[in-house]
């Protein structure tokens, strides 16, 4: 069984909430916002890192380049200012050429030889221990395809790598031309690039600016950045002695090294010292924060909104209800009242018993008066109660004695089991104001001829008011909500047992400011209410 807990929307509040949601839609607009904004300020900064990385891997490239020309050109010079050769013209010269077969640009694995492409024949020629077959065709068809397409007149030599076999291969070669200006033959042998090119890269590394000083100051290339140079298969043929994780990285293909690729890296430590104000900190987990922030403060607005709205409507209920009590005692009061002064009354007996309703009346809707008194003193916290030290036995006996006509009009019977011994300070008005909600709640909702049981004993340092009746109990989802202001069982409001749901908490206000407390209990065939006050004074009181 559940509680009243429809919830009739009311205009202020709804607006009220679809304002908490709209300000929690533009928060989030707002954070979206910030949080683009950041991402791509920072994207910004790291574009900038990236076209630094790419200008430093253009610089070394062209400091690498310097190098390896200085020492090609040294290599090729005295053979470009020999006699040109003749068509068909045999491979000569070996005192000449055989500079290029110095040991610093071999590797030592390679077989020693240097060729000479006939251009106009397409012949390869090979001197010295000649290479597979694979290899002496791919050098000719590299030659013929790179003279015809890239080899420009001015050109001292030209490189060119590849795969053969799955193997890296790179050459270099010088073309000769005729007088008529048509190519005649290419000189060149194989170089191997990591022995040849790795002084180059180290030189171009350590020597050359790679980025401006006005950006780096006097700090060495290698705490800014790192460079790894790989073959055309990926294969790394150099790297600089530090190496940087590959956040802001270029990756560009050296022109002058037959196809080999540079990879230069930032260092991160340094990129805020390259971005212009540093590099944008992430605001996300702040902003997120803000963001959950106002969700959580809407949500309670939204929750507040709702208890509000559910209190004004049990408010509501409250004062029909408490009408609807007032209203059938003063009935019956007005009634009964009438029928004697008119003597309509036809016995003794009759204007007895017409008495005695006008009394138990007159009570109960005093009972009702002082209840809502008393809540009304609890929500302005204005309740003073006076505990005086003496016997609880006789105040209970004395509100069960007031509350006897009411039970005995529905034929109930009340009995006691007492502890006399027991003293305690308590408010006597007080206290027999709880006694008698629970004994009024006992006969409202228990069977007409029931048994109530009420009991008095010691509990350690407090002593226990119990009040058992043979009603149909609480559901054991409600049995804390009974104690909360203007609430009621579905049952008992959909009924026709007046009540206005404020008893109980009557009760446990009153304990509470006792520095007791007040529960419900099941038992069997009914249910008990206890309440329990220290045996001594407290402070609260
Ligand atoms: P009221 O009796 O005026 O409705 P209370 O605060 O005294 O308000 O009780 C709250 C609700 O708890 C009652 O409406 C009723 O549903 C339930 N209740 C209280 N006492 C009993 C009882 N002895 N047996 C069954 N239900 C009870």
């Amino acid at each position: 069984m559940g509680f009243i807990s429809s919830f009739r929307t009311r205009p202020r509040s709804t607006s009220l909430a679809a304002i908490l949601v709209i300000t929690v839609a533009l928060a989030g607009v707002l954070t979206y916002e910030a949080w683009d904004a950041a991402r791509s300020q920072r994207a910004t900064a790291e574009r900038a890192l990236r076209d630094y990385a790419s200008f430093a891997a253009w610089e070394f490239s062209v400091a690498a380049k310097e190098y390896l020309y200085s020492t090609l050109v040294l290599i090729f010079s005295p053979i470009s200012t020999d006699e040109p050769l003749m068509a068909g013209e045999q491979l000569k010269q070996p005192g000449v050429l055989s500079r290029l077969m110095t040991a610093e640009y071999r590797c030592p694995d390679f077989p020693a030889y240097y060729f000479r492409v006939d251009l106009p024949s397409r012949h390869l020629v090979v001197e010295g221990k000649a290479p597979p077959m694979t290899l002496q065709r791919w050098i000719r068809d590299t030659v013929l395809t790179d003279v015809a397409h890239l080899y420009k007149r001015d050109m001292i030599y030209s490189s060119v790598s590849g795969n053969v076999d799955g193997e890296p291969c790179s050459i270099v070669y010088q073309v000769k031309w005729r007088s008529d200006n048509t190519p005649a033959a290419a000189y060149g042998f194989r170089l191997c690039m990591s022995s040849f090119a790795t002084p180059a890269f180290g030189k171009a590394m350590s020597k050359a600016r790679l980025l401006p000083a006005t950006l780096t100051g006097d700090a060495p290339n290698d705490s800014i950045l790192s460079v790894v140079v790989t073959d055309g298969m990926g294969h790394p043929l150099w790297r600089s002695p530090r190496q940087f994780p590959g956040e802001y990285k270029s990756e560009s293909r050296l022109p002058y090294f037959g196809g080999l690729v540079s990879t230069v890296a930032i260092n991160p430590q340094f990129a805020n010292r390259l971005v212009i104000g540093g590099l944008p900190q992430s605001r996300l987990p702040l902003l997120l924060g803000v963001l959950a922030l106002t969700v959580a403060l809407a949500t309670l607005g939204v929750l507040q909104l709702r208890r509000e709205d559910e209190l004004a409507r049990l408010r509501s209920d409250f004062i029909t209800s408490v009408s609807h009590e007032l209203r059938t005692p003063l009935s019956q009061l007005r009634m009964f009242a009438e029928t004697l002064l008119l003597g309509r009354v036809r016995s003794d007996d009759e204007r007895h018993r017409s008495l005695e309703i006008i009394d138990q009346e007159a009570r109960r809707l005093s009972h009702l008066v002082e209840n809502i008194l008393q809540f009304s003193r609890a929500e302005r916290h204005a309740v003073k109660l006076c505990p005086i030290e003496g016997p609880l036995a006789p105040q209970l006996r004395d509100a069960i004695e007031v509350f006897s006509p009411i039970a005995l009009a529905r034929q109930v019977r009340i009995t006691t089991r007492f502890d006399d011994a027991l003293r305690a300070p308590t408010d006597a008005s007080a206290l027999r104001q709880m006694v008698l909600n629970l004994l009024d709640n006992a006969v409202k909702y228990g069977p007409s001829g029931q048994e109530i049981l009420v009991t008095l004993s010691s509990a350690g340092r407090a002593v226990r008011i119990t009040v058992d009746d043979q009603g149909p109990g609480i559901p054991a989802d409600a049995k804390e909500r009974i104690w909360e202001p203007f609430q009621r069982l579905d049952r008992d409001a959909n009924s026709a047992v007046a009540g206005s749901g404020i008893g109980l908490s009557v009760v446990r206000e009153l304990a509470v400011l006792h520095g007791g407390r007040a529960w419900f209990e099941p038992i069997e065939g009914g249910s008990r209410f206890v309440i329990e006050l220290p045996l001594a004074t407290v402070a609260a009181a």
